[in-house]
């Protein structure tokens, strides 16, 4: 049987129904656990830990959670402005994680980030397929970008957050 996940909206195989889902991520128990094995195969080799920001950054910006509960819009804001960072290649790596830091530095109030209505995106159960460290590498760049399009009227209102937050 499967399950649909109200985040990213994908369908995963249904377990049992005694899974604690993460406490603010917007995600069923079942992608969740499709994430924690994309984790695992990033963390045991170095070659698919080569895009583990990107990995990161999509999953939180697809499971925007509630947007009521202030640490779920923070965490869908910052991964987001994060993913849009990387991929649209605005800051670097090291400037990624600095906005990171700075952002979550201070408990801030974040605007609600709108759940996508029939986004064309790849999802957990897309990367989970790759066999080999450069087919990950290249899922993982294209799941980014297909996210970021997803959320293209919000490009301007996160420079504009990535600039506030930079600022201080
Ligand atoms: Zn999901």
């Amino acid at each position: 049987m499967m399950k649909k996940c109200f985040g990213c909206l994908a369908e995963s195989q249904k377990t049992t129904d005694d899974h604690v889902p993460h406490p603010y991520i917007g995600a069923i128990a079942e992608c969740w656990e499709v994430f924690g094995g994309i984790l695992v195969k990033e963390y045991s080799d170095p070659d698919y830990f080569k895009v583990h920001r990107i990995t990161c950054d999509a999953y939180g910006a697809q499971h925007i959670g509630n947007k009521e509960d202030r640490r779920a819009r923070q965490s869908a804001n910052v991964h987001l402005i994060a993913l849009y960072l990387s991929i649209s290649q605005i800051a670097s790596k090291e400037e990624v994680l600095s906005f990171i830091r700075n952002a979550t530095k201070i408990k801030r109030e974040w605007p609600p980030v709108l759940q996508r209505k029939q986004p064309q995106w790849l999802t957990v159960q897309d990367i989970i397929k790759a066999d080999n460290p450069s087919s990950h590498a290249d899922l993982v760049t294209k799941w980014g970008q297909s996210i970021c399009e997803a959320y293209e009227d919000c490009h301007k209102q996160m420079i504009e957050l990535y600039q506030q937050v930079s600022e201080v």
